[in-house]
Order: C-alpha cells, then structure tokens, then sequence
C-alpha cells in the first residue's frame, strides 16, 4: 500500500522504514504538518499517517478522501485531533496505535515530580556556574504525600503503581474506576474531592469536550495552597491563563507541563531563532517554579518501536481487509 507520512522528522523515517521491512509497504515521508494548504501532497496515497499536531478538521478529510486517501493512520494514542464525524461521512478508516509505552509517559511524570520537587533543573544551572549554594533549592519527600491521578487508564496505572512504591498516597478520579488499581491501594474519589486532598494533581485522562479546561479557574480554587499541577496529557485540559494567574498568586507551587493548548504552531520544530510571538507560552517560561518541555512524554526507543510496528500492523490489516481492531470511530469512543 502507498502511504503518505506526514509531519515526518528523521526518527519517524528510521523506525517506520525498519518497521516495514516486514510490511514492503510504499512509504512517502512528508516533513510537512497535514492542513488544508498540504492534504494535496497526499494525492493519490491510499493511506495516510499523521501524528498529534497535525489537522484532521472536516476540509482536510474532504480533501484527502477526495483525492484517493482510504485509510488515516494516526502515530498516538490520543485521537483529539481528528474530527470522526467527518472521517466516517468521507469513507476514511481511522486507526491509532493505543498502546505503545505507557511507562514512557508514567516515567516522565515522575521524573516532571522530581525535578520540580528537588528543583534539578535550578541546580544544574548553578553547578555550571560554579554556584554550589543551596539556598532556595530546598525541595520535599514525595514519600507520604497525596497524589490525585485523574483518568486511571493505561498511563494513570502504571503511573499509580510507580507512585506506590515511592510510599504515596494515591487517590484517583475516572468515570470508569479500574480494580486494579484498587488492588494497588487507590482510592477512588470525586473530581472535586481529589482536587481538595491532593498535594500533587496529574491529569492523564483523554482531552473530549467533557474534559476541556478541566483544571480552570473554578477547579483551581479547590486545589490546595501549594498544589504541584502536572499535565503530560493535552494541553486543552486546563485553562493556561487561569493557570497562570494561579501561579502568580502563589496558589499553585509548582507547575510540570509537557503539553500546551497551543502547542501545534511551536513544538517538534527548531524555533531557536526566531521570536516567540505567544505571550501566554512565552509567560509560562517566566516562572521558577514552572517546568516545560516541547510534548516529549512519550519520545523513548521503547515506544518509537512499538509506534512503528503498530502503524505498519494497522496498514497491512487494513490492505488485507482485517480489522485491526485499532479502529476508532465515533460510535467506539
Ligand atoms: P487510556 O484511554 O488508557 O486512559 C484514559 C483514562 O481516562 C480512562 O481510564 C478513562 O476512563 C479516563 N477518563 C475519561 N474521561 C475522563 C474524565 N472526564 N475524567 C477523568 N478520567 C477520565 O489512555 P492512556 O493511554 O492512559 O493515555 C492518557 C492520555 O495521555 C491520552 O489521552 C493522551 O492524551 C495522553 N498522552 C500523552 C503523551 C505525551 O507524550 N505527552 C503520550 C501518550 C498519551
């Protein structure tokens, strides 16, 4: 099958390319992100990969089914960006690789608590610096403190799990609560109730328009004085502004992002030269006790491997007339 990969950086090539010797699958890689201006380049491929950033809106299916395009294959889990409604009236199947590493992102997000919490990005700084003081770095045990996952699905667990071994209390929010982790010692609470007794608030539950700004200037009055926020989800779970305001009055203590609601015009791209025009991003970077990082939760080999493996599975079931059972739809979410 031909397929168009777009938003296609080096490492997509090496692992999709090394993916597909099993496949012999006819890849075209595009370094360009799929939006109305570039669905053309796509002309005549069957299939087409995409990953977080780039536009699946209505025009661009449109135009992709239009000019022969059968199957969109999404390089993520999350699926946010692709409008289903339009995929199903253009005759376009849409599969996504669901699992792939949940301990990349887990891993991550304790790594984001660390940081904060013991300020390693403040110290190596200094270090360099030759400024050896530790005045202003002190930092707190995570061991006996509250964390509140919200959405315990695959990354929410492993991650719940990780947290229980660094002696936490875990107390977690999802409409669906999973046995398992109950069996790992969670307890399950209201959104509202989780925001009130937890020291550190993780969201790892999917962006939809339920969960939209989430963490907004409502939900934050809930939060404890002090609260480390983490967001490694999607960056349209909480309301930057608000957040910000939060951050200047001292109501939140320390921030972790790895995802911004307007992160598609800025992240995966080299903007070292050029000036940010963003002022809400370019805010964020202000703060001390604020760490941000350009989407890369999910940027191990063990999950680049299981990405590429999955999309070429995904491709081939497809060419063959199986189902996957990767296939999401609006009636499967
Ligand atoms: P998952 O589908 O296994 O789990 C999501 C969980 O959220 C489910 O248990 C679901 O019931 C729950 N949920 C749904 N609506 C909710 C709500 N309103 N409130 C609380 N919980 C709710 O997904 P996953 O693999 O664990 O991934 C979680 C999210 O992480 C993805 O949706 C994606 O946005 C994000 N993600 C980010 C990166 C990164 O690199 N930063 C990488 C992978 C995934």
């Amino acid at each position: 099958m031909e397929l168009a990969v777009f938003s296609a950086k080096p490492y997509d090539e090496d692992y999709l390319t090394s993916a597909n010797e099993a496949h012999g699958h006819e890849l075209v890689f595009l370094e360009a992100r799929l939006d109305p201006d570039t669905a053309t380049l796509a002309s005549g491929k069957e299939a087409v990969s995409i990953f977080v950033n780039d536009i699946a809106s209505r025009p661009v299916l449109e135009t992709l089914a239009h000019h022969g395009t059968r199957l969109l294959a999404l390089r993520s889990a999350g699926f946010n960006h692709v409008d289903l409604e339009a995929a199903a009236d253009s005759g376009l199947t849409v599969v996504r690789v669901p699992e792939y590493s949940p301990y990349a992102v887990a891993e991550f997000t304790v790594g984001m608590m660390l940081a904060l919490g013991r300020k390693y990005h403040r110290a190596q700084n200094r270090v360099r610096e030759g400024n050896f003081s530790l005045e202003g770095l002190m930092g707190f045990d995570l061991h006996s403190r509250t964390v509140g996952i919200v959405g315990t699905g695959k990354i929410g667990l492993v991650l719940a799990a990780i947290l229980r071994g660094f002696g936490c209390r875990v107390v977690a929010y999802d409409p669906y609560p999973s046995d398992e982790a109950v069996a790992l010692g969670v307890t399950y609470m209201s959104l509202d109730g989780l925001l009130g007794a937890s020291d550190i608030v993780t969201l790892h539950c999917p962006l939809t328009p339920e969960t939209h700004h989430l963490i907004n200037e409502g939900t934050l009055q809930l939060m404890k004085p002090g609260v480390v926020l983490i967001n490694t989800s999607r960056g349209a779970l909480i309301d930057t502004e608000a957040v910000i305001d939060a951050l200047k009055e001292g109501r939140i203590g320390h921030l972790g992002l790895d995802v911004y609601e307007e992160e598609s015009d800025l992240f995966f791209e080299d903007r070292s030269d050029t000036i940010i025009q963003d002022d809400v991003f370019s805010r964020l970077l202000t703060f001390p006790n604020a760490l941000v990082t350009g989407h890369q939760a999910f940027f191990t080999h063990n999950a680049m491997v299981e990405i590429a493996e999955t999309t070429m599975a995904n491709i081939s079931a497809f060419a063959a007339g199986r189902l996957s059972g990767n296939e999401i739809s609006l009636e499967s979410t």
